[in-house]
């Protein structure tokens, strides 16, 4: 299979929705990162995601929509709850997706076999306008093979799924960069299942009882049941083995500069540029977390751009506000492996 490049003309969006209409999956940008989408309510569709990715059965996909109707239109759900209709008024569209308990309508398949539904309204504009054309919900997981950085360019998903799927939509770099941030309200408690563009911090300034929860941050224990499938697996690694440092700024550059210079590789701020004796990848300023935000699945697909590289050296961030979520996907992508210099 030749897999097309298209633009976002109007004309490029109808031939995508073409193939979705006929059961196939589609590269999708958003302002997120860029999802492999198919029809939600369509099981062999969804199949057809599952195996691109190289995804987990039980690993449930985030459903799109275009507009707060069509979670009705649809028949996603038999009643949006109460707290979920204010998250939605509040942050839709955007990097805010929300758990409901789902109707017979959504297929097994498409939640991983959860009585529970994913629903997400982007505001990327051509994300919408793909939906639109497609006259139905669209299943999308980020549109990278399992396991690897999320793509946050349309070359990043042709790098993964060329042949694999017919078509990608280039609609140029994601703006937020990170996934969406996952949250299921039940008991009239919003939890944080994963960290996002949507920090905990604005979800309090709407609903005050917001818990984030504990594998967020945190290895699950033995025998631990995911709140979020996604959380237990490993995620969004590069080839070569990525460390994270806890650490001052001069303890980082006395650890980073006695390592060997032609296998490791640091991903550090703008501001260690002069101080960093080895190759660098640099991640933004440390004050911005947003540009951090935004750089990290690039900065981890760079990593194995370089040549020989074995080991990357990763500067921990704090985790505050997007902090949070920059922090949660660098330690999946470490496996947990975090090395505090500071003790
Ligand atoms: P991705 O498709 O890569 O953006 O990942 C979607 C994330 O949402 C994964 O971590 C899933 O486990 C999570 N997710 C999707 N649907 C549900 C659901 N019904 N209940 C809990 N987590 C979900
Ligand atoms: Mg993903």
């Amino acid at each position: 299979m030749n897999t097309l490049l298209l633009s976002t003309s109007e004309e490029d969006i109808n031939l995508a929705a073409s193939f979705i209409k006929t059961g196939g999956v589609v590269g999708m940008p958003t302002e997120t990162v860029y999802g492999l989408a198919a029809n939600a309510l369509d099981e062999k569709a969804v199949a057809k995601i599952f195996e691109a990715k190289g995804r987990p059965s039980d690993n449930p996909l985030i459903v799109h929509i275009s507009d707060f109707e069509d979670i009705e239109k649809f028949g996603l759900v038999n009643e949006v709850p109460a707290v979920a209709k204010l998250l939605a008024e509040k942050f839709w569209p955007g990097p805010l997706t929300i758990i409901m308990p789902k109707s017979d309508n959504v297929p097994e398949i498409t939640t991983g076999g959860l009585d529970t539904v994913a629903v997400r309204l982007p505001s990327d504009v051509n994300a919408r306008k793909l939906i639109r054309a497609s006259g139905c919900p669209l299943a999308a997981p980020s549109a990278n093979i399992s396991g690897s950085p999320s793509p946050t360019t349309a070359n990043h998903v042709f790098s993964d799924m060329n042949g694999k799927i017919p078509a990608i939509i280039d609609g140029g770099e994601c703006q937020v960069g990170l996934e969406s941030t996952v949250v299921s309200v039940k008991d009239d408690v919003i939890t944080v299942l994963r960290p996002g563009g949507i920090t905990a911090e604005d979800l309090r300034s709407v609903y005050s009882n917001v818990e984030v929860c504990d594998a967020v941050l945190n290895k699950l224990k033995e025998g631990e049941t995911a709140l979020s499938p996604g959380m237990k697996y490993k995620h969004y690694s590069p080839k070569a083995k990525v460390i994270l440092v806890k650490s001052s700024d001069k303890a980082f550059y006395d650890f980073i500069n006695k390592q060997n210079i032609d296998e490791t590789v640091a991903l550090c701020y703008k501001e260690d540029e002069d101080f960093v004796k080895i190759p660098a990848i640099l991640m933004g300023s440390k004050e911005d977390l947003e540009a951090q935000a935004h750089n990290l699945f690039a900065d981890l697909r760079l990593i194995d751009a370089c040549e020989n590289v074995k080991t990357a050296y990763v500067r921990c961030p704090e985790a505050e506000g997007i902090g949070m979520a920059v922090l949660n996907r660098l330690i999946r992508a470490a496996g947990f492996e975090v090395i505090n210099l500071d003790e």
